[in-house]
């Protein structure tokens, strides 16, 4: 999910590797390593925690030991394994003539504990506990004297998304790579290949570039051309695209014609811009080799030791802070509905002072993005205290929730950098969901029913490409209330944590004053503030309680309130109640996983209402990314 540089031709590969790295910094990493193929024909390995700056450390100690001109480099966004020198990339693996493979990866190899299995059986040791690994040790058992074929073998047998970068030290001048659902692209060099997931750790070096598509695999050799006259000169590069299969490929060098700046953001002016675009692929990799739709199955490693102890809970308590704490209350509904057991959802700093019952069989389920956020910190320590069994719903592998907790889900939607959560949101009510059917099923769900979650699941990331391409006119509708200082956000049942998060998005990023709450309590009280022109945002999708949203539009609407709605495609009735030009439509789906699509426009909306009124919308005011003081 982070970086890969490489490089093969006639440079001295270190400090090009580190100045790549660095380059791809921005996209957020927990290690980093390189490997260099040495002129003295080995593969030597560096690896840190932390920032390039302590990988930069290690090699200047050790100049002399990664002199070459071939090498790979990696920062790393832990999915399987916590961030440590061992499962830090390059992964490396021994052919069975005794020549060593290194390998960076980025993305998930699904069915890496199968390959495992089948690999320790044929004598590999395993030094991490990544899925990496696996497939540098399948690539150097397949490897026959070619590393092309090698590689284009193992990934035949491999399931999940991939960008790699592999060597191996009888190849000096040969780099070899692949991409499937993660990016990857080559710079063509006067007598050199630089491969990079983007366009940054590149331009330094060439403008000529190609992007390669999934299942193809790029052989590029600069050397000597000894077969001119055996001295070495003039030096020759080679490339060539095949797909797995051996087939060969054409591939169109472009210009690169972006600044910097541009390329870091992949084009969007915003980190959060960029995030919520990504979305359908960050649902892709969370749901990826978690979900088999053939046999219905839901497979979480993570809290496969504690299956048991988990379908006889008795009590979830959800707790987290600000967007986390959204999640959460949509995880209460979700508990409650799918998984049939009583759940609540509770702010960790109040939870944490005021004494809780904790009784027999309870399970806390602690939410963040970060895995460092103080407030839940301390309320997973008070509820473990007390004895109940913790899991945590983290997207940072190995922080501090992930490690204190008795088990968890990773949320696997890649570092989010934008201080305005969205992909980590809309990644922990998905793992919520995922939870709470994995305990359904076990409990009392019918299979059909449990298929029927898992189909409409699948289809959420095309669904949510849907949504994000209706940003134009939710700008367009957003120019119309920019300058509005008060909004409602209201909504019922799953939609109603939806309204509150939507509300908190545009405080933070917009400073506009906005209050969510259910749809219902509207009327007990804060129906006294709508006045002409109040934006009042609903989120009325089709669903059980739809006419009853339908009547609280009604209130507002008597009342001169600006309606905006977020509708289910195909809704022809929403428009007498809100001009067409403010309704966000959403793809139908199961009540319970709308939260994964009504909270988009939301975001899209918050998003354009910053940028309208001129704010920084990744760096807002007084706002930090993971609060970690209480
Ligand atoms: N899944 C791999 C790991 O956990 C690669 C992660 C990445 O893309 O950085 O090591």
């Amino acid at each position: 999910m982070c970086g890969i540089v490489a490089y093969v031709g006639n440079r001295a590969v270190a400090p090009l590797l580190i100045e790549g790295l660095k380059r791809l910094e921005y996209r957020g990493y927990d290690s980093a390593g390189i490997a260099v193929r040495t002129d003295t024909g080995e593969v030597s390995v560096k690896r840190s925690v932390g920032r390039v700056s302590n990988l930069e450390a290690l090699i200047e100690e050790d100049q002399a030991g990664v002199q070459g001109c071939l090498g790979i480099a990696h920062t790393r966004w832990a999915t399987h394994g916590e961030p440590s020198v061992d499962n830090a990339h390059p992964h490396v693996g021994k052919t069975k003539d005794g020549h060593t493979v290194a390998l960076v990866h980025n993305g998930i190899i699904e069915n890496y504990s199968a390959l495992r299995k089948y690999l320790e059986g044929k004598g590999h040791k395993f030094y991490s506990q990544t899925d990496t690994e696996v497939l540098a040790k399948l690539i150097a058992e397949l490897y026959d004297g070619d590393l092309e074929t090698a590689v284009q073998k193992a990934l035949q047998e491999v399931s999940g998304a991939y960008a790699i970068a592999v060597m191996v030290d009888s190849w000096p001048h040969t780099l070899v790579c692949a991409r499937k659902g993660s990016p990857l692209i080559v710079g063509v060099a006067d007598h050199a290949y630089v491969v990079a997931s983007d366009a940054s750790a590149i331009i330094s070096h060439t403008t000529q570039v190609f992007a390669l598509d999934d299942y193809q695999v790029v052989k590029l050799c600069a050397g000597p051309e000894d077969k001119v006259d055996g001295t070495g000169e003039p030096w020759s590069v080679d490339l060539r695209t095949t797909t797995i299969d051996n087939v060969p490929v054409d591939h169109e060098i472009t210009e690169l014609e972006m600044d910097l700046e541009q390329i870091e953001l992949g084009g969007y002016s915003h980190y959060m811009l960029k995030e919520i675009m990504e979305q359908p692929e960050a649902v892709r990799d969370c749901l990826r080799g978690r979900v088999d739709l053939r046999d219905g199955a839901i497979v979480l490693g993570g809290i496969q030791e504690f299956k048991r102890q988990m379908v006889r809970g008795k009590r979830f308590i959800l707790t987290g802070q600000g967007t986390a704490y959204h999640a959460g209350l949509i995880g209460e509904y979700l508990f409650e509905d799918l998984a049939r057991v009583p759940a609540r959802c509770e702010y960790a700093s109040e939870f944490r002072y005021r004494n809780p019952i904790i009784e027999d069989d309870t399970i806390v389920v602690a939410v963040s993005q970060s895995g460092e956020t103080a407030d839940t910190l301390a309320a997973l320590a008070e509820a473990r205290e007390r004895g109940a069994m913790s899991i945590g719903v983290v997207n940072a592998v190995g922080s501090t929730i992930s490690r204190e907790t008795d088990a968890g889900v990773y949320l696997r939607v890649g570092p989010e950098i934008g201080v305005a959560s969205t992909k980590a949101f809309v990644g922990q009510v998905l793992v919520l969901t995922l939870l709470s059917l994995y305990l359904g099923k076990r409990k009392h769900m019918s299979n059909e029913r449990v298929d029927m979650y898992l189909k409409h699941i699948s289809q959420i990331p095309e669904q949510i490409e849907k949504v994000l391409k209706q940003t134009d006119h939710i700008r367009e509708c957003v120019k119309q209330v920019a300058n509005r200082e008060n909004w409602l956000f209201l909504g019922r049942g799953y939609n109603y944590p939806v309204a509150i998060e939507g509300a908190l998005k545009l405080k933070e990023i917009s400073y506009i004053h906005a209050e969510g709450m259910p749809a219902a309590e509207m009327k007990h009280g804060p129906i006294a503030l709508i006045d002409e022109g109040m934006p009042v945002v609903f989120v009325a999708t089709r669903g059980t309680q739809y006419e009853k949203v339908i009547s609280n539009i009604e209130e507002v609407r008597a009342r001169g309130g600006k309606i905006i709605a977020v509708a289910t495609e195909g809704d022809t009735n929403i428009r007498q109640y809100a001009s067409e030009d403010c309704i966000f439509y959403v793809p139908d789906t199961l009540e319970a996983l709308q939260p994964l699509l009504t909270s988009v426009p939301l975001q899209l909306l918050a998003y354009h209402a910053a940028v309208e009124r001129g704010h920084d919308v990744d760096k807002p005011r007084n706002l930090a990314k993971s609060v970690t003081v209480e």
